[in-house]
């Protein structure tokens, strides 16, 4: 199997991203979460719309947190929200070589894309200034688009990062504007949007998506599926709530990898031609169905999230190809990409079978 390369087939579609419409009204979105849809039926036609758009590609996401805790927001679902005491680890930003080393780390596991993300309610003008400088070099040196996650921004910001080169914005909506004072107190839905409205209109393509499992209703959740179909984002990250230690979040959902699943479909059906990303939580809420998941999205992470680490990228790599897809690497991608002669019969794939082998042998 050849490797992949970063080909421009996702560029050309996210220069005609919004040329189609939702597949689904909002009554059938309803009823694919609340089960009177098949759940085959659902994957089905999500993954016929995803092969449309994204053919059998699946794009690696690596998130680099390059500015951890010291915040002033209540997020109830971020072990980095004040008053958390959740003992997680504090640092200031990182220096511009050691985030410049994690891109070219991330490159060589095979982003596509390098994600960066800063605790906070928003850079001020020095840290604006700063995040530019740091953007500029990775854009220009390693030619690897750039995603940053800070929190609110104004234009004049925003204009700052599209001209050192920012390709993407991560801001997410979270929840539906009815519920999200149950999540948060120390900022509002409104500027979550008005954020994304500067993100915009400087031309920086928007990703924002969703936390699901923090007590929201399923209308919560087909309202911000058409939300951000009216919005025209480029990049939807589908979030599982993950119970971090020092959560705030009241109410949380209790999720089957079955409903996330249907999710995942739904998100696909509205917004047919979006980057639909398996987010944070994959690996405790879709559990086994976490291969089936990339029949409706397109693009997930590997390495961890926000708070907590999650799957390598060996173990993404290989979910991946087992259910037939193909990560989509970088060009310089040092892994041969082709599966080992001997690769059933290593030991880490099948140790008990190894142990019984040792038992048995004659020697
Ligand atoms: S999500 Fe971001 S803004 Fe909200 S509490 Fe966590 S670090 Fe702060």
């Amino acid at each position: 199997m050849p490797v992949q390369s970063i080909s421009n087939s996702m560029i050309i579609k996210e220069k005609n991203h919004s040329e189609s419409k939702s597949i689904i009204n909002r009554e059938e979105a309803l009823d694919i979460l609340n089960g009177k849809i098949q759940l085959t039926e659902a994957v089905h036609r999500a993954y016929s719309e995803r092969t449309k758009y994204f053919s059998n590609k699946v794009l690696i996401h690596i998130l680099d947190n390059i500015k951890n805790g010291h915040c002033a927001e209540d997020c109830g679902y971020c072990a980095q929200r004040k008053n958390s005491n959740s003992g997680v680890q504090e640092y200031s930003l990182k220096s511009e070589d050691a985030i410049f080393q994690d891109a070219i780390n991330a490159k060589n596991n095979g982003a596509y894309r390098f994600c960066m993300v800063t605790a906070g309610t928003g850079p001020n003008d020095i840290l604006t200034g700063k995040l530019a400088g740091t953007i500029e070099r990775i854009t220009k040196d390693l030619g690897l688009k750039v995603c940053l996650s800070a929190g609110l921004l104004d234009k004049e910001k925003a204009k700052t990062l599209r001209n050192a080169g920012l390709d993407r914005y991560n801001h997410n909506l979270n929840t539906s504007e009815s519920h999200y004072d149950e999540i948060c107190s120390t900022h509002s839905y409104k500027d979550r949007l008005n954020t994304l409205e500067a993100v915009s209109n400087a031309g920086i393509g928007m990703c924002s998506g969703i936390i699901i499992g923090m007590g929201e209703t399923i209308d919560d959740i087909v309202e911000v599926a058409f939300e951000l179909k009216r919005l025209n984002v480029i990049s939807i990250p589908i979030n599982f709530f993950i119970p971090v230690s020092g959560h705030a979040i009241k109410n949380p959902g209790k999720l089957t990898p079955e409903f996330c699943l249907r999710i995942l479909c739904m998100f696909r059906l509205v917004n047919p031609d979006s980057e639909i990303r398996i987010g944070a939580g994959r690996e405790g809420h879709l559990r086994s169905l976490q291969s089936m998941a990339l029949f409706p999205a397109n693009s997930l992470f590997a390495s961890g999230y926000l708070n907590v680490k999650g799957s390598d990228v060996e173990q993404t790599i290989s979910l991946i190809r087992d259910a037939g897809f193909e990560p989509e690497f970088s060009g310089d991608f040092k892994m041969s990409g082709e599966i080992p002669e001997n690769f059933l019969y290593e030991n880490k794939n099948f140790p008990d079978l190894y142990k019984f082998k040792k038992e048995i042998s004659p020697q």
